[in-house]
């Protein structure tokens, strides 16, 4: 059998539930519950999802790593969470003050785990596709688009959030017609615009939403029929006590086809990959 995981960033289950989007829900769908992470960041949490380890396994802590030595990374977050002056200073405005210091930055990377033994659910496929995975096939590029996008206010940002989509399912339909045994596509639509609009503009959350409902529609109209087609989420989203958008703990899943598995957590889906990818080659 083979695996298509469509990897849909900070999908928010009650959202998917009460806009009946079928085409995400699937025939076997829920979510799991990731707040025993201590930090519900995307590249800690896909790292997890990829590996089946903790954060203290994979080494993943943050949206940059500083660099191949690993004390000054170490020492970097460490001034990085504990600084009540860094700690509120944006991601992205930090990388340019570390690039102007002449270092190297750049997002975790498959190199990263192989460098602590780790395997991946693409170590146990023979032909896998990985596009923009967090924490293994994520480049640098997107992150820049979106850097300098964010200078020119709101609405270019938005822009590129939306250009980004679309370069990525033109990737995703690129890759399709290769013979692989594991797809896995990463779209960051849904978080990107739950950071914007989450609680403040619903009509936008729900245009996201049903494009990426669309966009599972299409999918499986050509993937081959022994495929497992399984949509996931590193968390969900909602609204702070203080009204803000944030990150939740609701992880949505979905399963066209009910294997007789559910997932209890986050790192349970990499064991079940390999075993299903096992059993086509036995
Ligand atoms: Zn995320």
């Amino acid at each position: 059998m083979r695996i298509f995981i469509l990897a849909v960033d900070g999908l928010e289950y009650d959202l998917v539930k009460k806009w009946h989007l079928s085409n995400l829900k699937q025939e076997v769908f829920g979510w799991i519950d990731v707040s025993s992470f201590r930090k519900i960041l995307t590249p800690i949490l896909w790292a997890s999802f990829i590996t089946g380890k903790p954060p203290e396994t994979h080494g993943v802590t943050s949206w940059w790593t500083l660099s191949s030595i690993s004390w000054i990374d170490r020492l970097f977050h460490l001034v990085r969470y504990r600084s009540p002056v860094i700690k509120h200073i944006p991601d992205w405005r930090l990388r340019k003050m570390v690039e102007f210091l002449g270092l190297d930055i750049r997002p975790p990377q498959k190199s990263d785990l192989q460098e602590r033994g780790l395997l991946t659910i693409f170590d146990c496929a023979s032909r896998p596709v990985a596009i923009d995975v967090p924490s293994y096939s994520e480049t640098a590029d997107t992150r820049a688009l979106y850097a300098r996008a964010m200078e020119g206010g709101i609405m270019k940002y938005e822009n590129e959030i939306w250009r980004v989509h679309k370069r990525r399912i033109e990737e995703i339909w690129d890759k399709l017609n290769l013979d692989w045994d594991l797809f896995m596509a990463w779209v960051d639509l849904c978080d990107q615009m739950g950071h914007m609009w989450m609680g403040k503009n619903m009509l936008k959350m729900l245009k996201a939403y049903t494009r990426i409902d669309r966009l599972a529609y299409r999918i499986k109209q050509v993937l081959p029929n022994d495929t497992l087609f399984v949509i996931v989420s590193d968390h969900g989203f909602g609204v702070s006590p203080d009204g803000y958008p944030c990150h939740s703990s609701r992880a949505f899943y979905s399963f066209n086809t009910d294997m007789g598995w559910r997932p209890e957590g986050i790192l349970d889906y990499a064991g079940f990959v390999r075993e299903v990818l096992l059993k086509k080659s036995a």
